[in-house]
């Protein structure tokens, strides 16, 4: 794919090749598929592994004693290696795979939670967080006779910092934050927010599910403790994702589900446990779309995670300057640093409606709370209207929105 960059630019519609799924018409308009923060497409050697997979290799892994066993095991391995390179782990064994992002903050709310939370300890997250960074760490909270602290966020929907440090105390045990906003775009200062938390000894978890496929990330330089992010938002398969966690941590750390390949030795009054990260990857996983995953991560590198992201701060700058200029159209999360998501408002129009009238002109967008309820109790509404842009959208589809929208604004 090296001639899909000129320069240090995207070239867009060389990349708009290998996505077989944006050449449609959808309601008789050809598609604009701006859901990317629900999920994005996946590039057509994706789609391939996952045949090329199930046609050549498909074999359980890590137990066989035979060549489809042990090639379908190193393929596995190989994207838990390209998963730590992405994120700049130290040791490939600090990847878990899991269903997705959920999943990964379910497994640390309750295996490192159960272990390390105690009455009256505190866990801190944000007012913007997605319901997947709330309720595990709530029902653990209440398991454990914990409480659940919020930061606040001001009307541009960025965490005040002077806030957060007042909250935090020898009480905090956990900071669990995510590293963009998938309602608001904002970019949250994770190295700054690391810094206070473990200042008072405190660990801190990111949901990076809106991070991995926009920015640069790099968990050593960044200093969590915990990473989670989702292959599905990342051009990769649905279902998987991954957790990241320091070696130090995951080995104090008890099982999150019992099973094969997360023990060393089993009798019936006895288990020994495996070592990390098999202790904490019970059943058969997703082989095929872990294996599919390694083509998505080898997608973005090859494009550049610095490319991506100045050409999705150019769609989201465009998008935002025509947003603005249109007449009851108000714009939700205006934070200085945002990835390339837009939520905004139509006064007179309900988003449901407004999505669904959008979708009639081929347009996909996202409508309601996006699973952030309480941060739409915040701003005291009950929904937004969603268009978030990945490195296959372009400005002209940018243009054919603003188009729709404005038409549907004088219409109603
Ligand atoms: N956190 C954020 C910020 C998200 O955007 C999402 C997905 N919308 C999730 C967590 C949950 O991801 P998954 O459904 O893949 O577990």
């Amino acid at each position: 794919m090296s001639n899909i960059l000129t320069d240090t630019h995207i070239d867009v519609e060389n990349i708009r090749k290998e996505f077989q799924v944006l050449h449609q018409e959808v309601n008789g308009k050809p598609l604009v598929y701006f859901d990317n923060a629900a999920t994005n497409q996946k590039p057509q050697r994706v789609i391939d592994a996952l045949v090329h997979y199930y046609q050549n290799d498909n074999a359980n892994i890590h137990r066989g004693a035979h060549t489809l066993a042990d090639r379908a095991t190193a393929k596995f391995e190989e994207t838990r290696k390209a998963v730590q390179a992405f994120i700049g782990a130290n040791e490939a064994e600090e990847i878990i795979f899991t269903k997705g992002t959920s999943e990964s903050i379910n497994l640390v709310a309750s295996s490192w939670g159960r272990k390390f939370l105690n009455e009256g300890d505190e866990v801190l997250i944000s007012t913007m967080e997605h319901h997947s960074n709330i309720v595990p760490w709530q029902m653990i909270c209440k398991e454990r006779g914990a409480t659940l602290k919020v930061m606040p966020i001001n009307e541009a929907g960025e965490i005040i910092l002077e806030e957060v440090e007042k909250l935090l105390s020898e009480k905090t045990k956990m900071v669990a934050v995510n590293h963009a906003s998938n309602t608001l775009g904002t970019i949250n200062p994770i190295e700054k927010l690391a810094k206070m938390a473990h200042a008072v000894g405190a660990k801190i978890l990111v949901d990076g599910a809106q991070s991995t496929s926009h920015l640069e990330v790099n968990v050593k330089d960044l200093n969590v403790d915990f990473f989670a992010s989702s292959a599905h938002k990342m051009y990769g398969p649905t279902g998987l994702g991954f957790l990241y966690g320091k070696r130090g941590i995951l080995e104090k750390m008890p099982p999150y589900q019992g099973g094969g390949e997360m023990i060393k030795d089993v009798s019936f009054t006895e288990t020994t446990y495996n070592d990390i990260p098999y202790k904490f990857e019970a059943g058969t996983p997703s082989i095929a779309d872990v294996i599919a995953f390694k083509q998505a991560i080898d997608f973005i590198n090859e494009l550049g995670k610095e490319n991506i992201a100045a050409y999705e701060q150019e769609l989201l700058a465009y998008g935002t300057a025509q947003l603005m200029q249109i007449d009851r159209v108000r714009i939700i999360g205006t934070a200085k640093e945002k990835v390339s998501v837009i939520s905004f408002e139509v006064e007179g129009i309900h988003h449901f409606d407004l999505g669904m009238w959008l979708d009639a002109k081929g347009i996909a967008v996202r409508t309601g709370h996006h699973c952030t309820q309480p941060l739409m109790d915040h701003y005291c509404i009950e929904g937004t209207t969603r268009a978030s842009f990945a490195v296959y959208n372009t400005k002209s589809e940018i243009d054919t929105f603003v188009v729709a929208l404005k038409d549907i604004i004088t219409k109603f």
